[in-house]
Parts: structure tokens; sequence; C-alpha cells
């Protein structure tokens, strides 16, 4: 079930609206491994609407609540009144960043995310000299820290980083092969993982739009999504990065058929939250502007499965291959946009598909402050989830989603699962490449 925008939210109506039945709780990943009324969907919709009426001080130790919640919806898709308690999280998570500012190296991260220009630079440092502090781990494509290192501690896997940036790669406008009256055109977001990071996933969508005879742009001037900043509370860079992206979207949307996204974070943001950060924040112009362009926002893999033929050339074309492959459901995709069925169906053309016990538990990335300050948090949601990827024996695990993969890929990693992570659309166009050998 996605969320839908009725649910809204203001702290004490949300207050008022919870019937405190529970259903919430046993679903909740905080509480699944910290079992505390406090860090539970109910208590926190309580904290919140205390803290609305003056009855609750934003203290330290209310700081570190609310910084505890994985923003991962579970408890939304089960609360009989749909009450959003992501939602208010990330709206709190804004006073506190008000009351006690952003750590130095959030800020730095958030202001890479406005310039991107600045952040080529960086990444390129990066991959100049990541090998004195990190180890390459080719078959599992991230880097392993060869030493502890400011909140990243011994042996802990991060993600890769590229030579060449995905938007830095190609041209603004690839053709179709074959020009015809009716070629569908698709412009690619990318996301910022899959632009310096996990850059085979947009080789492999330019492989699949090229087999499909479809007309590409890579818009150049594209930001950040503004997800990070968003679930920490920088509500200043969220509103820069939307309205810098709306202006730019609005520029092209009208010649393309769609907005292709292969990333279930960036996409959610897109299609859901951008209008909720406006109506939020009583900006409803630009909250009209963000549903106008995110209409023609979609990801990757839903949109080919809808509008294309790449079932069937799957089906004829794409080899058939041994390795097994175990789909995770990222929650920006299957709880908050209701995607689970594409991917699956597609990948199923070629792959034997194994279902983990519970594919639609959150994998525990759960944002920024997650992964840095609270990673012992991170690392104990991740554990059952790479437990229940090892038990599948798959030798892919596949999300459409970078996050889930910096995350499980730890996980695997510290829990020495060998299976390795692929986003659908590396595997499918490995499919169609050994189909074609
Ligand atoms: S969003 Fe996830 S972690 Fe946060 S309260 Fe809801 S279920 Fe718990
Ligand atoms: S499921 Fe909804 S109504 Fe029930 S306790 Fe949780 S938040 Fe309240």
């Amino acid at each position: 079930m996605s969320k839908s925008l009725d649910t809204i939210f203001n702290f004490t109506d949300t207050s008022d609206a919870c019937i405190k039945c529970g259903k919430c709780i046993p679903v909740c990943t905080i509480h699944q491994i910290n079992p505390d009324e406090t860090t539970s969907p109910r208590g926190f919709i309580d904290l919140l609407g205390a803290y609305k009426q003056g009855n609750l001080t934003l203290d330290k130790n209310a700081k570190d609540i609310f910084e505890s919640c994985f923003l991962c919806t579970n408890c939304v898709d089960v609360c009989p009144n749909s009450l959003a308690t992501d939602m208010i999280i990330e709206e709190v998570r804004a006073d506190i960043a008000d009351k006690y500012g952003i750590a130095w190296f959030k800020r730095g991260f958030f202001f890479l995310l406005r310039n991107r220009w600045v952040m080529d630079i960086v990444m390129k440092f990066g991959y100049m000299f990541k090998t004195c502090a990190l180890s390459e781990e080719k078959e599992k494509g991230g880097l392993r820290a060869r030493f502890s290192l400011p909140m990243v501690k011994k042996g802990r896997l991060l993600p890769s980083l590229a030579k060449r940036s995905f938007l830095n790669s190609y041209p603004e406008n690839t053709p179709a092969p074959i020009q015809k009256k009716q070629t569908q055109r698709v412009a690619i977001f990318i996301g910022c993982l899959a632009n310096y990071n996990y850059t085979n996933i947009g080789d492999s969508l330019m492989e699949i739009l090229s087999i499909l005879n479809i007309e590409v742009f890579i818009p150049k001037k594209q930001l950040c999504c503004g997800a990070p900043a968003y679930f920490t509370g920088d509500m200043k860079s969220v509103e820069y990065l939307i309205k810098k992206n709306i202006e730019y979207f609005e520029s092209f949307v009208e010649e393309y058929d769609a907005i292709l996204i292969p990333e279930a974070t960036c996409s959610a943001m897109i299609t859901h939250d951008w209008e909720i950060f406006f109506a939020n924040h009583t900006m409803p112009e630009w909250k009209e502007r963000a549903i106008k362009v995110s209409q023609k926002v979609y990801m990757a893999t839903a949109w080919l499965y809808d509008n294309t033929d790449l079932a069937n050339i799957l089906e004829s074309r794409g080899k058939k291959m041994d390795a097994v492959v175990t789909y995770h459901d990222p929650c920006h995709a299957r709880k908050v946009q209701g995607i689970w069925k594409e991917p699956r169906t597609l990948l199923a053309k070629n792959y034997p598909m194994v279902e983990m016990s519970d594919p639609n538990r959150c994998c525990g990335f759960g944002g920024v402050t997650m992964q840095t300050e609270k990673f012992y948090f991170a690392e104990a949601a991740g554990k059952p989830k790479a437990a229940m990827i090892k038990e599948t024996q798959a030798k892919y695990v596949s999300a459409e989603c970078s996050a889930c993969r910096v995350q499980l890929s730890e996980a695997m990693n510290s829990a020495k699962v060998e299976t390795v992570f692929k986003n659908p659309l590396e595997l499918i166009a490995q499919a169609l490449r050994e189909g074609e050998e």
C-alpha cells in the first residue's frame, strides 16, 4: 500500500488519531532491534504530540529518540489510520537541526550535493587516492576500510568510486539506433550513488534502452533529489535542490515520454515527498509545479515493464541464466510506490528466482545519521536481512535501490555471506548481452 497524501499529518492530529492499537509495533524496524515503547511508532507519535502541546522539551534525549527512526514506513503500511509517523519525524528533525545545528560532516556532504562541480572534483580525488585508506573488493563492488576511520570501523565495506561519473560518461543526447516515427523518448535522472559509485547501473540502463530503440536525453544539470538532506532535517538544502530541479525539469519534460530513475529512494522522493515538502511548508505554487513534473517520473523497471516490449525481448533474446536471484523490496519502492511485481517479473524471464522469508523487511539503511553516528542500529537491523539472504543460497540479491545496496553489501560482508548485490537493470542487461553472444 502506498502512502496516502490524505493522511497528512500535523503532530497533534496524528497523535489524536492514533488509537493505540499497537499494530505498528511488531513491524517497526527500530523497535525490532531496540524494543522500547519510546522507540516505536506509537511512542514517537505520543512524544511528538506532547512536544507540539509544549509538554516535551526537545532535549538531547528526545533528539536521540527521534533520530533513531529508520523512516522505513512499515508502520504506515499496517496502521488502520495510515498515520504517517515517518513524515512527522522528518518534520521534527528540522526543529532538531534548528536547535542543535547539523554536524559539520553532514553540512559538508549537503554542500557537495548542492554543488555538483565541486562534488565531481572531490570524487575524482577520492578515486585517485582511495587505495590509501581502502582496498578494492572487485567481486563485491566495494571498498574495504584498511583501518578504522572516523565513524567507519576497520573492515567495513563502502561503495566503490568510479573513475568517471555516469553524467560525465555520455553525451547529452543519444538518438535511437533506428529512426522511426513513433520512437519513444526518455530522460534519465540517475541518483547520486549510481552517478558516482555504482555507474554500471546507468550503463546497463543505456544498453537496455538502446536494445529497445529508445532515444535518451541525459540532463546534465540535474542535482540530488534532496532525500539525504530531507531525512536529516536540512530543509534549506531540500528547498534549494527541489526548486532547482523543478525549474530544470520544466525546461525539457514536455518533450519526453518519461523521466526514468533506476533508484527507489530518488523516485519516491520526487513523486511523493516533493509535494509533501511544499504542502508542509505552505508553498502551494511550488507544490503544483512539483506535481506536474513528477507525473512524468517513474522508477525504471516499472516504466520499462508497463510501456515497452522488454519482457518479450527478454523471453526471446535473453540468455537463460543459471545464477539464482533473490529480490529485496526497498521500502521506497514497495511501500511508498507500490512497485514490487515489475522488477521480479522482468528478472524471472531469465533468472531462477527464490524468495527470502521476508523480502519486505527493511534492510536498515536509514539515512545519513544512521550510517554514521548511529551505525550500530544499521548494523543490528542488517543482520537478520543478511541471514535471510544467506538462507536462499542465491548468487545475487537484487533491489532497485543503491541505499539498500550500501547497507546490504556491508551487512553481508560483516556476516560473511557470499551473495553479491546487483541492481535488476544490471542483471537484465547482462542476460541480454549474453543472449547476443
Ligand atoms: S518509519 Fe519504520 S522505524 Fe520509523 S517508526 Fe515507522 S516502522 Fe518504526
Ligand atoms: S498502528 Fe496506527 S493507530 Fe495503531 S498504535 Fe500504531 S500508529 Fe497508532
